[in-house]
């Protein structure tokens, strides 16, 4: 059976993915993603009205075209998780294909919001939800079939798809990091990862998930962000003045924590901005968390500044807002916060508690030492960092790698760069550049098996 990989976004970048898979006549697209920064840098486009090509051109979403080159029909768009740089261009991109969107239940839940969102596409692709640990058959060949295996990533709900053909497993490895003790969801399925390589025909593609493919040792699990998120809050427990914090909004572990741990200090959580309402209210009614009941949820620009207003009444020394803002985006509530534009007063001392790490791109750091500049001068101390990331560093790789045991490997999700120090790995373990390691960029053909 031919196979043959489409590296279609993704490959230059951080953002904006998307994978097209064939196996003879039927074709698997994983991800199709958005690039946020440089939606960022077009401050002000509202992506719900543009139209597809324009978000081609500006190198926000992937460049789908090379797909006309691709033979055979595509019969499921598989997001692996609800990450914007994943599901983002869905709504751009899926109504061009026939074919249903196959998604773990809260990923397809972030996919329908973002898809009643749109405003210049009608999608009506079906929406079909598959748990991690299950499988389905793809095309009528009968011999092609998609795997979900349950991963771990700083959003719940994530798999990495495995699409199997007579020739071998096809591992789509975005994104991960190895948790042996998450806060929420089971484990990263290992034990799964190994028998696939060492099934059948075994692995013939691995396309793994580069981000962090330069930093050395071991990512730590999210229960290490946890105790260190611990340790920062009971620290502040006899501090009688304004605590905020910010995280990412769709990190429900991590709110999950704050939330708790508020309530620790004997303050009143509440999550304020309109994404923090999106995710942690889809969580909550998809039953992936069980919040306090009086956890207050708002996102309207009203109703936030009524909670505020009710903050400053009653004391902020009984309340602890979790807002968004964690990367200084301009109309973000924290950046609002920190501009004075919102009823909440920051007095000297006041303690923002950041648990995120700045996204090392240009336009995220620059719009991050703003907000921290500003908010300084309101008087406000910053406890930055607590935090770890939801990808895999280099011994992660390394174990994959011997889980797997793949005879071909694409590095994704970075540019040249950002990849070096995953194609460096691959090669000390006896893989050779342009015989089994491909490095591709947007837009390529790869034919595996001829
Ligand atoms: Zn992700």
């Amino acid at each position: 059976m031919e196979i043959e990989i489409a590296t279609i976004g993704g490959y230059e970048e951080v953002g904006r993915q998307m994978t097209a898979v064939r196996a003879g006549n039927d074709v698997v697209i994983f991800d199709m993603g958005l690039n946020l920064s440089q939606v960022l840098i077009h401050d002000n486009v509202e992506t719900e009205r543009m139209h597809s090509l324009d978000l081609i051109d500006m190198g926000a979403i992937p460049d789908d075209r090379i797909m006309s080159d691709l033979e055979g029909d595509v019969q499921a768009i598989v997001p692996t998780h609800g990450h914007l740089d994943h599901i983002g261009a869905i709504s751009k991109l899926a109504h061009r294909y026939d074919a249903p969107i196959v998604a773990t239940p809260f990923t397809i839940e972030l996919v329908k919001q973002q898809i009643e969102g749109e405003q210049k596409f009608g999608v009506e692709n079906d929406l079909v939800k598959m748990d991690a640990g299950e499988t389905m058959s793809i095309g009528d060949s009968g011999t092609v079939d998609l795997e979900f295996v349950n991963v771990t990533h700083s959003i719940i709900d994530a798999i990495n798809p495995v699409l199997h053909t007579p020739e071998g497993a096809v591992v789509y490895g975005l994104d991960k990091r190895m948790d042996h003790s998450p806060v929420l969801g089971d484990p990263i399925d290992m034990e799964r990862f190994r028998e696939i390589g060492r099934e059948g025909e075994g692995v013939l593609c691995y396309i793994e998930d580069c981000t962090n493919a330069n930093k050395k040792g071991r990512t730590p699990s999210e229960s290490v962000a946890r105790e260190h998120l611990k340790d920062v809050l009971y620290s502040m427990e006899d501090y009688d003045g304004g605590i905020v914090a910010t995280t990412f909004s769709s990190h429900i572990s991590r709110v999950t924590s704050l939330v708790e741990f508020a309530k620790d200090i004997g303050r009143q959580p509440v999550l304020l901005g309109r994404s923090m309402e999106k995710y942690s209210g889809t969580a909550e009614r998809l039953d992936f968390v069980d919040f306090p009941d009086d956890l207050g949820m708002f996102g309207h620009r009203k109703s936030v500044d009524r909670t505020f207003k009710r903050i400053m009444n009653e004391g902020k020394e009984n309340y602890l807002p979790v807002v968004t803002g964690h990367q200084g985006e301009p109309r973000a509530m924290l950046t609002r916060m920190a501009r004075g534009e919102t009823p909440y007063e920051l007095d000297d001392g006041d303690k923002v508690v950041f648990s995120a790490r700045v996204i090392p791109e240009p336009t995220n750091e620059g719009q991050r030492y703003q907000a921290e500049k500003l908010l300084g001068m309101q008087g406000a101390r910053v406890y930055d960092d607590i935090h770890v990331s939801g990808h895999l560093n280099q011994e992660g790789h390394y174990e994959m790698l011997d889980a797997l045991q793949p005879q071909n490997i694409i590095p994704a999700h970075q540019d040249l760069k950002g990849l070096s120090g995953y194609v460096n790995l691959c090669e000390s373990e006896g893989y050779q550049m342009g015989r089994d390691i491909h490095v591709s960029r947007n837009g390529n053909l790869i034919q595996l098996v001829d």
